[in-house]
């Protein structure tokens, strides 16, 4: 005779179901609201960090300028160091490298967090100024992956470094202060705009339509020839001393003027500029800041240049790093390469946070959330995961054993739909050193637009998620 088939009792069905399967739900709920605290107070001094370090220069000054506070000194090639020992090497003052020696100094591999503070924007070309028809204006080349038509009608301000003939250096930010004069790109109105609406997104606002509006009144004078452009250029020698010639010599962005707020009646997120990946490199700084006595060296990287390629001397695709790690191996009797090979790195960048919105590009069960904390990515890349270096399951499985050990709430997923696009990160120029890598990072709504959207509780948790990778005793 047949058995009667058996059911499973509901008790039993919800036992196996929290044994067995990964449950979702917003990562609010799986927190105290001390935590929860935690982070928006931690997430004040983003905040001010965002409002005061816009472009890469300002990012280093102010790294340097907290670690000195913090006891760091300039790294000394050739010099030993002992256990606690707080350094940092400036690269040229668009990337930083920020280390505490550990009690077994770097024998054993270093722990690497490495974020970017370069972000989209638009620069000058060399011969910006010009002036046409009553007005003066910038030409601008923008830098990274932008969304042109995002870049009009906004309040842009100036940051950067001109060199003079005679070779001084000025460095001048204008628009950030209230009461000093902002920028901006114009478009089209409406009413004239037939053709332009029928144009593609991509095609609507083009490249050499993104000029800047830097002035209207000439210098009073009979002749009638770039007398608005003469004016423009007569308060920069005023307030600079500066010629267009020096226009040639000179790092100058233009980036939103707008300060990072709270967003949501519950102030649970933070619209601002350049989250991407500012959102990660303060917490990678702030971990080292924090960092004592670690077991093995930890070392911050925060390189310029990812937007773009991470190519030139100040991005991770140039030595920098490499030597760096070298230098630390020779000081210790040690081999580069076999430092290299034992270290570890949490890549930390940006992913795409699930929008509602725009939920068709997405896959719901492999994306990141708003609100899941500090969002890991076992690979990036496009298409058929091309040009991504991919974390191993064993390295997976060390970084995820570590963030549950340490409380931090974390969620793994991938940019979008597998054929919907991608995009890279640093990750694959530290794993071409032989080092173990894995991208982890804060989701990130509206990404490279000029209001990003990101969760405090993600930043906090990504911050705490860095400061266990340096504090690991294994
Ligand atoms: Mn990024
Ligand atoms: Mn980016």
């Amino acid at each position: 005779m047949a058995k009667k088939n058996e059911k499973t009792d509901s008790d039993d069905v919800k036992k196996l179901k929290e044994k067995l399967l990964v449950r979702r739900e917003n990562g609010c709920l799986q927190v105290s609201d001390d935590k929860l605290k935690t982070a928006d107070k931690y997430c004040e001094g983003y905040k001010a960090f965002l409002n005061t370090a816009k472009t890469e220069r300002e990012v280093v000054a102010y790294a340097v300028a907290q670690a000195e506070k913090a006891g760091f000194v300039p790294f000394e090639a050739g010099r030993p160091y002992r256990p606690g020992d707080r350094v940092y090497s400036n690269n040229r003052g668009k990337a930083l490298i920020l280390a505490v020696i550990g009690e077994d100094g770097c024998r054993g591999g270093v722990r690497i967090a490495a974020a970017h503070i370069d972000s989209p924007r638009l620069d000058l070309k060399p011969h910006p100024l010009y002036e046409k028809d009553g007005m003066s204006l910038f030409k601008t080349h923008y830098y990274g992956g932008i969304k042109k038509y995002q870049w009009t009608t906004i309040p842009l301000s100036m940051h950067g470094r001109v060199v003079l003939k005679d070779g001084s250096c000025v460095d001048l930010t204008l628009g950030e202060k209230e009461g000093e004069p902002q920028f901006c790109v114009t478009d089209l109105l409406p009413h004239l705009a037939d053709e332009q609406m029928r144009k593609t997104l991509n095609k609507g606002v083009e490249g050499e339509n993104l000029n800047i509006v830097t002035g209207s009144r000439p210098v009073r004078a009979d002749s009638d020839d770039s007398l608005v452009r003469l004016n423009a250029m007569k308060i920069l020698h005023d307030q600079y001393g500066m010629t267009e010639e020096d226009f040639v010599s000179a790092d100058l962005e233009f980036v939103p003027a707008f300060r990072a707020v709270d967003v949501g009646f519950d102030r649970s997120m933070i619209g601002a500029y350049g989250h991407d990946d500012r959102v990660c490199a303060y917490p990678a700084l702030t971990a080292v800041l924090n960092a004592r006595k670690p077991k093995n060296t930890v070392v911050t990287v925060l390189a310029d240049r990812e937007e773009i390629g991470s190519v030139g001397n100040t991005g991770l695709n140039s030595q920098f790093l490499h030597y760096f790690v070298a230098d630390l191996a020779q000081a210790e009797g040690l081999e580069a390469r076999h430092v290299l090979s034992r270290s570890k790195c949490l890549s930390a960048d940006v992913t795409a946070a699930y929008d509602p919105t725009y939920s068709d590009v997405y896959e719901p069960n492999n994306s990141c959330y708003v609100n899941g904390g500090v969002g890991v990515a076992k690979y990036t890349g496009g298409r058929g995961k091309s040009g991504t270096s991919e974390a191993s399951a064993e390295f997976v499985s060390e970084v995820r054993r570590l963030f549950e050990k340490n409380g931090v709430l974390w969620q793994i997923g991938e940019m979008g739909k597998v054929d919907a696009g991608g995009g890279g990160t640093v990750a694959l120029y530290i794993a071409s050193l032989n080092v173990d890598v894995i991208d982890i990072g804060v989701p990130v709504l509206s990404m490279h637009s000029p209001f990003e959207l990101v969760s405090k509780l993600d930043v906090y948790m990504t911050y705490k998620g860095i400061q266990a990778f340096y504090e690991t005793k294994e």
